[in-house]
């Protein structure tokens, strides 16, 4: 048992997938399991999420990992192969990918003069930038691009298409309507299946579910949405982040605390030191005021956070004792909260935990 701790509850994983499928209905589902699982542990995520219709990572590390391991669910390589010779990869271990630029239809071509009869089709979903200006090929570009993945052989003739949203977290912002209203008119008449939906869309946008969602914050219990948490949308907090408190002393009026002597107290008071800092991926950047949980009740954050240890302020009133549990965040402390009082977003928070922190299941 490490000092720090990151249990993940099974029940809530398996309530927010249901909850999703209750969400889109009849769209199929790719669970998002890239960056270590949203720093969940991939492989066990992939266990409890098997009945996915497909996974989806953003490197062809995390796809060979996953069937190193032996899963035979669909995988998405959705930032495409970035080589020719991954191409290779991808059709031996059946790694679906996505096609984002005419770049990659070239060496598509180079690797087609190669091969002179293949079983084995790649599984194409050509990604189309409608004004999130990072992966994707331009509208104009469309109909040559499906050209000529449709000439190769050894590409399978039934393509996907694929778009991503870069304001869906915001209600108020049309643009979603937009890049939505862009992409059905670019595809329309052709016969492949269609996704648009990260979590965001799933919740705010229904017009975007279409054929297939690809859910990755949402599995996890967290929201994507501005100025929300999942809680509120009826989703609940796999990830319980824990510490313990290891010291309690008084603090005087007037009196400072931690490096750069951040806070002063304004009356007597006493303080927890608590065993967990940026070592441990908690945020540096958390305000004085930041909430902890300690048995059910919150207390400040106060001073600056270091490497291996916060300071809460529990006033003179208090009964925490040395050695008592303090949650971090979890389904009684959003981390969505924390998130904020980081100035940053709960993404960040829940997948930059260090290796020093103990990834552990329960049901
Ligand atoms: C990461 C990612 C997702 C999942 O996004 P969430 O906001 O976590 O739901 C979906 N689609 C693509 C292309 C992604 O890269």
């Amino acid at each position: 048992m490490s000092a720090v701790n990151a249990v993940i509850s099974r029940k809530a994983v398996r309530h927010n997938f249901e909850r999703i499928k209750s969400i889109v209905k009849d769209s199929r589902i790719i669970s998002v399991l890239k960056a270590n699982a949203y720093g969940h542990g991939v492989l066990e995520m992939a266990r409890i999420l098997s009945d996915s219709d497909a996974f989806g990572v953003a490197r062809l590390e995390e796809a060979l990992q996953l069937r190193k391991a032996q899963f035979t669910t669909p995988i998405l390589l959705m930032e495409g192969f970035f080589q020719t010779v991954d191409i290779d990869v991808l059709l031996k271990h059946d790694i679906q990918t996505v096609v984002h630029s005419l770049e990659q239809i070239r060496q598509l071509e180079t690797f087609a003069k190669s091969v002179n009869s293949s079983q084995e089709k790649l599984k194409v979903w050509l990604k189309v930038d409608t004004g999130m200006n990072r992966l994707g090929i331009a509208p104009s570009e469309f109909d040559e691009a499906v050209q000529r993945l449709k000439a190769l052989n050894f590409v399978d003739g039934h393509l996907n298409f694929m778009t991503h949203f870069s304001c869906a977290d915001d209600l108020k912002n049309n643009f979603t309507s937009e890049q939505m209203a862009q992409f059905y008119a670019l595809v329309d008449g052709q016969d492949g299946e269609l996704t648009l939906a990260n979590s965001a869309g799933i919740l705010a946008w229904p017009n975007s579910h279409a054929d297939w969602v690809r859910p990755g914050l949402l599995l996890y219990g967290c929201s994507p949405m501005l100025n929300r948490t999942g809680a509120q949308d009826d989703f609940v907090a796999a990830m319980t982040l824990s510490t313990s408190v290891i010291a309690i002393k008084p603090l005087a009026k007037g009196e400072n605390v931690g490096y750069g002597a951040h806070w002063q107290a304004t009356q007597d008071t006493q303080l927890a030191v608590i065993a967990i800092g940026y070592g441990d991926g908690y945020p540096r950047h958390a305000k004085a005021g930041t909430p902890v949980l300690i048995n059910g009740k919150r207390y400040p954050i106060v001073g600056r956070v270091s490497m291996d240890m916060v300071t809460v302020d529990l006033g003179l009133d208090h009964k925490v004792k040395c050695g008592d549990p303090v949650i971090m965040w979890g389904p009684q402390l959003p981390v969505e909260e924390i998130a904020q009082w980081s100035d940053t977003i709960c993404y960040e928070l829940i997948l930059q935990l260090t290796s020093r922190v103990d990834i552990t299941f329960v049901e």
